[in-house]
Parts: C-alpha cells; sequence; structure tokens
C-alpha cells in the first residue's frame, strides 16, 4: 500500500497548493466571497483604480498578466460577451462550461488544423474562434464548435452541412479544372499518370 501511496505522480500533487489542486472549488469560493462582501470589494475596487491612474504602466501590465495566466478563460470571457452583447444572441453555455471546452480543444473543429492558443498576438488564420455549427440563435453546450479563424471567416452565416458541401464544390471544381487542365496537354499528362504536377495546378482563390 505504502508503495502506491508513494508513486512519483502522488509526490508531484503533494507539492501543489490546495488552490492549484481545486481550481474550480477556488474560483467559487472568491465568487461566493466576493458575493458577501460586497463593501470590501468596492473600497477594494476603488484602491486599485486610484493605483492605476497614477501608475499606468502597472495597469497595462496587470492586464497583460490577467490575461496570459489564464489564456482559455479570457477567450471564454471574450466570446460570450461578443455572442451576447455584440450579436445580441442568448448564450445558455457558462463561462466555466465553455472554459473546460476550451482547454480540451487543441485542432480546428473543420478542418483540423492545430489552434494557436495565445494572447496578445493579434488575430491569425489559427486563432481560435467560437462558432454556432448550424446558426442558431441560442448557443448551448451542444450546438457549438471551436474552430479556427480561418474555417470561421469562410463559412460565415452558413450550416455546418451547408459549409461541407460548399467545400466539396471548391474540391469539385478544382479537380475539373485540372482535369481539363490535363486534356489540352496529353503529352504531359500521359508524362504524369498522377496529373498535373503541383507547380502547374491552377492557383486557388486568387
Ligand atoms: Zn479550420
Amino acid at each position: 500500500m505504502n508503495d502506491i501511496l508513494n508513486t512519483p505522480i502522488l509526490e508531484e500533487k503533494k507539492k501543489l497548493t490546495w488552490h492549484q489542486q481545486n481550481p474550480e472549488r477556488a474560483r467559487e469560493i472568491a465568487r461566493a466571497w466576493r458575493k458577501a462582501n460586497p463593501d470590501k470589494m468596492a473600497t477594494y475596487h476603488l484602491r486599485q483604480k486610484e493605483y492605476f491612474k497614477e501608475h499606468p504602466e502597472k495597469q497595462r501590465e496587470y492586464s497583460e498578466r490577467q490575461r496570459r495566466k489564464n489564456v482559455w478563460r479570457t477567450w471564454a470571457k471574450n466570446s460570450i460577451f461578443f455572442h451576447s452583447r455584440r450579436k445580441e444572441l442568448v448564450v445558455t453555455i457558462t463561462r466555466d462550461e465553455l472554459e473546460f471546452m476550451a482547454r480540451a480543444t487543441t485542432n480546428c473543429f473543420y478542418c483540423g488544423c492545430e489552434l494557436l492558443w495565445s494572447v496578445g498576438e493579434g488575430y491569425r488564420d489559427r486563432t481560435p474562434t467560437l462558432d454556432r455549427l448550424h446558426n442558431e440563435e441560442i448557443l448551448t453546450k451542444d450546438n457549438i464548435v471551436i474552430c479556427c479563424r480561418q474555417c470561421n471567416t469562410t463559412k460565415t452565416n452558413r450550416s455546418y452541412s451547408e459549409f461541407v458541401v460548399y467545400c466539396e464544390h471548391i474540391v469539385n471544381t478544382h479537380k475539373s479544372r485540372l482535369i481539363a487542365a490535363a486534356a489540352k496537354r496529353p503529352q504531359a499528362a500521359s508524362a504524369q499518370p498522377g496529373g498535373l504536377p503541383l507547380q502547374q495546378m491552377p492557383a486557388i482563390g486568387g
């Protein structure tokens, strides 16, 4: 029994504080305390505001630290804000649930590319975004996915199935173009049994 208890994993776990081992519970307790002590929180915020007014560089550092501390939580908060306030949709998924989902998502739902979970680097093609699978008005745990910015921009207001049909259409158009190009060059096509070499493929999307 002692041998089982002294495994390296348990030794590692012992080094972690209670807060590190139970982040969800710790947040719940902190949230409840803040709710129960509005006066203390108001004083705290007032002092913080005054301090940051005198030290704007400290405020920038603080905001950056908060964002970097939990990139998934920052993302969940911003995504919920964007969909509920800007797009005026009903969001039933909580910040905790969306953060949990974000932490478990490493790749784009549609194209499978690896998502760039980082902050302060602006928007890039592989920046994670929240997408409504079939453009529902109410966002629940079951009708949303996390995909790359590039796929989200391309999908726009299409439903999942419409988006797949659209992508198939692009692939088929591209294939027909390749076949037509190969037919025009019978010798080149026979020299290349797999069709045109990559360098000769017509450019997609200009
Ligand atoms: Zn993608």
